[in-house]
C-alpha cells in the first residue's frame, strides 16, 4: 500500500513544482480550519430554508453562485436542479468527482435550534413541514467548503476536481428517471470524463471524529413489491362455494419470510422482504373477490436480487394457484446495492486512517437502506462512506435517525468532512498520475 508521507510544508511555500500531490495536505488542513465557519454558517442558512427533491431552486442559486464566484467552469439546472462545476488543476491528472445531494424531506422539525425549519408544503395531499431530515444541509455545505479549498491551490493540483450537487436523492413521485440517475444521463459524467468519484453521508447516531464504511456492498437496493391476488366472492358463512384471497395472501406471506431464510446465503449478505400493507376486504361476513398486497425488497447484489425477486413471482404464484387463486406479482426496481469498489476503497481507506486515527475509522455492518449514489457507482468506480454527526459522549441509541422530527446534527463533525473528501482527492491524483519530469524525484520518495 502507499502509505503518503506528509511534506511537511508551512503555509506560503510555493508548492508550484515537484511536490506529490499528498505534500497539499498540510495546506487544504489549514484552508479547512479557517473556514470551519463559513460552512457552519452555510449549512445553517440551508437548514432553515430546506427544499424538497427536484425543487432545491434556492440551494442550487447558491451554490452556483459560490462556484462560480471561485473560479470554477460551473453547469446549472443538470437533472432539474443539479449543478455539476468543474476545476482542471495546472498539472495532468485523473478527473476525480465529489457528490453532494441537496434535497430535503416532507418531515416538520421539532429540534429548537436558531435555523430551525418553518417551511411548510404540501405534500401527497397532506400539509407538512420541509425539513433537511438526513443532513443533506450538511453534505452542500461541506462540498462548498471542499470547493472553496481545492480553488486555493488550483494551479497545484494534478488533475481535475469535478463537484456533482445532486437533487432528488429521497425521491421524486413524479416518474421518470430523476436524481443521481438523471444527473448520469445528463452527462454529469462526462466532459470530462470521470475515473473516480467519492461521497459522504453525515450520520446523526455516529460520533464526530468518527467515519465508517464498507468495503464492497454497503447499503441495499431497494425494490417494490406489489401482488395482486384474485379469488372469487363469496357469503363469509359458506366459503367453500368461494375462493379465498385472504386466507391465500396469509399463505403468501407466511411463504415469503422462507425466501430470505432458506433460499438466501445470508452468509454472504442478508436480505429483507417486508410485506408492508394488505388492502382487501369491505364487511365481515363477506369474502372478498381480491385484494392487494404491497412490500418492500432489500438486496445486496445483482446476483442476489434476481434470486430473491425470482423466488418471490415462483411462491405467490404457486401458493395463489394451489389456492385456486391467481397471483400477479410486480417489482418496481428502485435504487441499486451502494457498492463500494473493493480495490478503490482498499486503496482509499489509509488516507483517511491517516486523517482520522486509525481507530475513528471503523468498519461498519451493512445498512438495509438505499443511496442513490449507487447509480455512479455502477458506471465508475465509487467509494462512499459515513461521517460523524452525533455529539461527542452521546448514545447512538438515545439521539433521534435520520428521517425524524428530532434528527440533529453536531457541526463540529464538519471540518473532517471537508478534508476527508479533499485528502481523497489528492491521494487519488496521486496515485493516478503520471509523473512529470520536475515532479518525478518527490514521487520516487514518497513509494
Ligand atoms: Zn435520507
Ligand atoms: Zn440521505
Amino acid at each position: 500500500m502507499n502509505r503518503p508521507i506528509l511534506y511537511g510544508l508551512v503555509a506560503g511555500l510555493s508548492l508550484s513544482t515537484g511536490f506529490a500531490q499528498s505534500g497539499l495536505k498540510p495546506v487544504i488542513n489549514q484552508s479547512a480550519d479557517a473556514i470551519e465557519s463559513k460552512v457552519i454558517a452555510w449549512r445553517r442558512d440551508l437548514h432553515e430554508h430546506p427544499e424538497l427533491g427536484n425543487q432545491e431552486f434556492r440551494t442550487a442559486n447558491i451554490v452556483a453562485e459560490h462556484l462560480r464566484k471561485l473560479g470554477y467552469e460551473v453547469r446549472e439546472k443538470v437533472a432539474v436542479t443539479g449543478v455539476v462545476a468543474v476545476l482542471k488543476g495546472g498539472k495532468p491528472g485523473p478527473v476525480v468527482a465529489l457528490r453532494a445531494d441537496m434535497d430535503g424531506l416532507p418531515v416538520t422539525e421539532r429540534v429548537d435550534v436558531p435555523f430551525k425549519s418553518k417551511v411548510m408544503t404540501e405534500f401527497n395531499n397532506q400539509k407538512t413541514g420541509v425539513m433537511h431530515a438526513c443532513g443533506h444541509d450538511s453534505h452542500v455545505a461541506i462540498l462548498m467548503g471542499v470547493a472553496e479549498v481545492f480553488a486555493s491551490m488550483q494551479k497545484d493540483l494534478a488533475g481535475t476536481v469535478k463537484l456533482i450537487f445532486q437533487p432528488a436523492e429521497e425521491g421524486v413521485y413524479t416518474g421518470g428517471t430523476f436524481g443521481a440517475n438523471r444527473m448520469i444521463e445528463e452527462g454529469a459524467l462526462e466532459n470530462p470524463k470521470v475515473d473516480a468519484i467519492f461521497g459522504l453521508h453525515i450520520n446523526s447516531q455516529t460520533e464526530v471524529g468518527k467515519i465508517r464504511y464498507r468495503p464492497g456492498a454497503t447499503m441495499a437496493a431497494v425494490d417494490q413489491l406489489t401482488i395482486k391476488l384474485k379469488g372469487k366472492q363469496t357469503h363469509g358463512a359458506s366459503p367453500w362455494s368461494g375462493v379465498d384471497p385472504i386466507v391465500t395472501a396469509s399463505q403468501i406471506v407466511m411463504g415469503l419470510q422462507t425466501i430470505v431464510s432458506r433460499n438466501v446465503d445470508i452468509t454472504e449478505n442478508p436480505a429483507v422482504v417486508t410485506v408492508g400493507a394488505i388492502h382487501g376486504g369491505i364487511r365481515y361476513n363477506i369474502i372478498p373477490e381480491s385484494l392487494e398486497m404491497i412490500g418492500t425488497i432489500r438486496t445486496f447484489g445483482d446476483a442476489q436480487q434476481a434470486l430473491v425477486h425470482r423466488r418471490i413471482k415462483e411462491v405467490s404464484t404457486h401458493i395463489a394457484e394451489s389456492a385456486g387463486a391467481k397471483a400477479d406479482v410486480e417489482i418496481g426496481i428502485g435504487y441499486p446495492a451502494t457498492v463500494n469498489d473493493p480495490a478503490l476503497t482498499d486503496k482509499m481507506i489509509p488516507t483517511l486512517e491517516a486523517l482520522a486515527g486509525k481507530e475513528n475509522v471503523i468498519i461498519s455492518p451493512v445498512a438495509t437502506g438505499a443511496e442513490d449514489f449507487s447509480y455512479f457507482q455502477k458506471k465508475i468506480p465509487g467509494f462512499f462512506f459515513f461521517l460523524g454527526g452525533m455529539a461527542k459522549g452521546k448514545s447512538p441509541y438515545d439521539v433521534a435517525p435520520h428521517h425524524t422530527p428530532d434528527f440533529y446534527i453536531d457541526e463540529s463533525g464538519f471540518t473532517l468532512g471537508v478534508k476527508a473528501l479533499s485528502h481523497l482527492v489528492v491521494d487519488y491524483m496521486e496515485m493516478n498520475s503520471k509523473p512529470t519530469p520536475t515532479s518525478a524525484k518527490a514521487k520516487k520518495v514518497s513509494k
